[in-house]
């Protein structure tokens, strides 16, 4: 199934194809799981076969299915997620090379967003002037890191969330967990990772346990909660995120914007904190927790960390 902004760009592509009016250079945007790859590979196809209509029958739809159509480029990260500067070489060779079939040669770039500037300033000179048949698009979860002189050059679009009606019709959930919905904010990626993390349920309800004891204001309590956070370092990102997402709600209950609540299987312990704590403090928490930067696991410091951050919730709530 197709989220109603994957079709609306599929179709733009289609409809660019038919009334030859196709650029020669698109960033597609969105956060990571949100689907680009996948639409890239249906739009691909617009661009491979021979009629122009992504039949999945011509020769050109079936080599690109195949994955060895010519006339396809795709270009990955290396398998240290990075690219370097020789096979963007190679790569820009190729797409001199004239199309062996079709009218167009498609020109995919996976995570553009993570290509230093020597790489991007390789590929400017060919998207500054690009053979007539050539189309590059160029798939970034964020475009921050694209260098102006490309932005300059390319059309941006970009792939929007998911509806909870389309989530829900593909991802059918138990009530209990009809909170994730929500909680992966339309990002089927994200939701497909939580499902499959076995440890996340378990995580989440450790970490909110263990605002809960910060909370709480007990010397005991912040002992406990340091012990929770600090001994799973593996999902620490997961704990960090649930206390952000829970305190976002407390912010939306204390604004009367309840229809708003993410974590709706936790409304006793949203209600418990809001008790607790003032507007103005469970902003500063929020702020706290989500300073704390995401992929702490190899850091050394962890654990000081973890106390810092417990010991300025501590602060701000003695205020
Ligand atoms: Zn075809």
């Amino acid at each position: 199934m197709l989220s109603f902004y994957q079709q609306k760009l599929l179709s733009y592509f289609e409809n660019s194809i038919k009334d030859d009016s196709v650029r020669h250079a698109y960033i597609l945007k969105g956060p990571r799981g949100v689907g680009k790859k996948y639409l890239s590979h249906l739009i691909e196809l617009y661009f491979a076969c021979n009629h122009s209509m992504a039949c999945k029958e011509c020769t050109g739809c079936k080599s690109a299915i195949a994955g060895a159509n010519f006339d396809i480029v795709r270009l990955v990260p290396n398998e240290k997620n990075k690219y370097d500067i020789q096979t963007v070489r190679t790569i820009i060779k190729r797409v001199y090379e004239k199309p062996s079939g079709g009218k167009y040669k498609f020109v995919v770039i996976e995570s553009a967003h993570i290509m230093e500037s020597v790489c991007q300033n390789a590929l400017l000179k060919i998207i500054e002037e690009p053979p007539a048949y050539v189309v590059f698009l160029l798939l970034c979860d964020s475009v921050s890191n694209i260098l102006p002189t490309i932005m300059s050059r390319v059309m941006t679009l970009e792939l929007l969330p998911w509806s909870k009606e389309e989530m829900v019709s593909c991802f059918p959930l138990d009530n209990e967990d009809s909170f994730l919905y929500n909680y992966c904010m339309g990002n089927p990626g994200v939701l497909k990772s939580l499902l499959e993390d076995e440890n996340f349920k378990s995580a989440r309800s450790a970490a909110i346990g263990a605002i809960l004891k910060v909370v709480d204001s007990s010397q005991a309590g912040a002992f406990e909660a340091f012990e929770i956070l600090s001994g799973d370092k593996e999902h620490l990102h997961i704990m960090l995120e649930a206390i952000v997402s829970l305190l976002r709600d407390v912010m939306f209950l204390k604004n009367g914007l309840s229809d708003q609540i993410v974590n709706t299987d936790k409304m006793s312990e949203i209600k418990e904190i809001s008790n607790s704590v003032t507007l103005a403090k469970c902003f500063n928490l929020t702020e706290i927790v989500g300073a704390i930067p995401s992929d702490l696991r190899n850091n050394e410091n962890v654990s000081m960390q973890i106390q810092s951050m417990i010991m300025r919730i501590e602060s701000v709530l003695k205020q």
